[in-house]
């Protein structure tokens, strides 16, 4: 493809995306509000009804005004060939073609990271705050953004180094070499986070022996899952916002509790949350979702690998020679449409496994305490119980509250 079309396709999938995920927003945004249903009605009243609405429609406005504060931003940079610009003012360094791959990367991501620090201290501080679901102080969300960095730089630029240093040293193999290195990192990941990333950023102790433990075991037992720990985890000293998740493969699973789930939900309803979170892994959802996620890696590695030592893309982003960088940058673009596609057929694939992980919570415990945990969860997170349809077939990994309430309570 010539230079000057690859400009225009980068730009034409730019606006495209943009245009969708923004109609996409309206038309969930404008969804008339029905009156409650009979099976809500204990836990939403009229005013809070009114609430959600009000949440939606700001995070909708706030969304909005950054979306397009980002999307002029990458059109600029598109357009202008700023990206090349970049490219030759590092070049100018004369450092080795890895490390100036390696800064041209580091300066895009603290640069976007520049940008979008306002929009996350408003999100947090004013959105957030106003609906009283942020409980961060200044002091976390800066200190959160350090370790973030540092993270970053360690996990993020090393995996990039090794990237980078293959497609330079490598040529056209690098990809599938590349692609092992990242599987065993995913799986890596997975096995360690609980353990050595999460606390960096919070506090985990094991729960306290009592109902609910004991509860937890005997279940845990009775469906013959090997629960290695039980964990709490200060999720209150960011969001009033609940959660739960497991972690780990075979024998070393535990299981993670955030204190405002504990606070929020008696002992059957939390038992209840947990056999959804066994269902998925008795039904193999854990594992298929992460073979997935590694073809998928390895899918776009080999297209990468397919234009990646082509000089088009370097010149259409306003380079003035082959770079490594400027062409995955150009491929991570072109790579959207693609990845929305397949983003859309792995959320419908997580919808059906979680109705699957409901089914098996109903049938291994009970589904009226599921059905009830999910609710307060709702109501108190002000979630739409009415998105639309399109919205839920794109953006939606877990299916629609009533539809949830209707499998478990019929
Ligand atoms: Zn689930």
């Amino acid at each position: 493809m010539s230079v000057e079309n690859l400009k225009y396709l980068l730009v034409g999938v730019l606006v495209f995306g943009y245009m969708l995920r923004k109609t996409m927003g309206y038309l969930n945004v404008k969804n008339p509000v029905p009156a409650i249903p009979d099976t809500l009605s204990e836990y939403l009243s009229e005013a809070k009804l009114q609430e959600a609405k009000a949440y939606q429609q700001e995070n909708f406005r706030f969304r909005f005004i950054a979306g397009t504060f980002s999307f002029l931003f990458t059109f600029l940079f598109i357009t202008q060939g700023w990206f090349g610009v970049l490219d030759a003012w590092v070049a100018d360094f004369g450092f080795s073609p890895l490390i100036k791959s390696l800064v041209f990367f580091g300066i895009v991501f603290v640069g976007s990271d520049i940008l979008s620090l306002p929009f996350d201290y408003y999100s947090t501080f004013v959105i957030e705050e106003k609906y009283g679901f942020n409980k961060t102080s200044i002091k976390t969300f800066f200190s959160d953004k350090i370790k973030g960095y540092v993270l970053s730089i360690l996990v993020g630029g090393g995996l990039l180094m090794v990237f980078l240093w293959l497609i330079h040293r490598m040529g056209q193999d690098f990809w599938w070499q590349f692609w092992i290195v990242a599987a065993v990192f995913m799986v890596g990941i997975n096995l360690f986070y609980t353990g050595l990333i999460l606390p960096l950023f919070n506090k985990l102790t094991p729960l306290e022996d009592g109902e609910l433990k004991q509860k937890i075991v005997q279940y845990a037992h009775s469906v013959g899952f090997p629960l290695e720990n039980i964990l709490v985890m200060d999720g209150s000293k960011r969001s009033a916002k609940a959660n739960a998740f497991f972690s780990g493969f075979g024998k070393r699973k535990k299981v993670v509790l955030y204190d405002t789930l504990l606070e929020q939900h008696p002992p059957d309803e939390l038992v209840a949350v947990l056999a959804h979170e066994v269902g998925h892994y008795k039904k193999k959802h854990i594992v298929w979702s992460m073979v997935l996620s590694v073809m998928q890696v390895g899918v776009m590695l080999y297209l990468l690998g397919q234009f990646i030592f082509s000089e088009n893309m370097s010149l259409a982003l306003g380079g003035n020679a082959w770079s490594a960088e400027l062409n995955i940058i150009g491929f991570t673009m072109l790579f959207a449409p693609l990845s929305m596609v397949v983003g859309i057929g792995m959320n419908w694939l997580s919808r059906k496994n979680e109705f699957e992980a409901d089914a098996f919570a109903k049938e291994t415990f009970a589904g009226k305490p599921l059905a009830e945990a999910l609710k307060t969860l709702s109501v108190k997170t002000l979630s739409t119980i009415n998105p639309h349809p399109w919205y839920v077939f794109v953006n939606y990994s877990h299916p629609p509250l009533l539809e949830r309430l209707e499998k478990l309570e019929n």
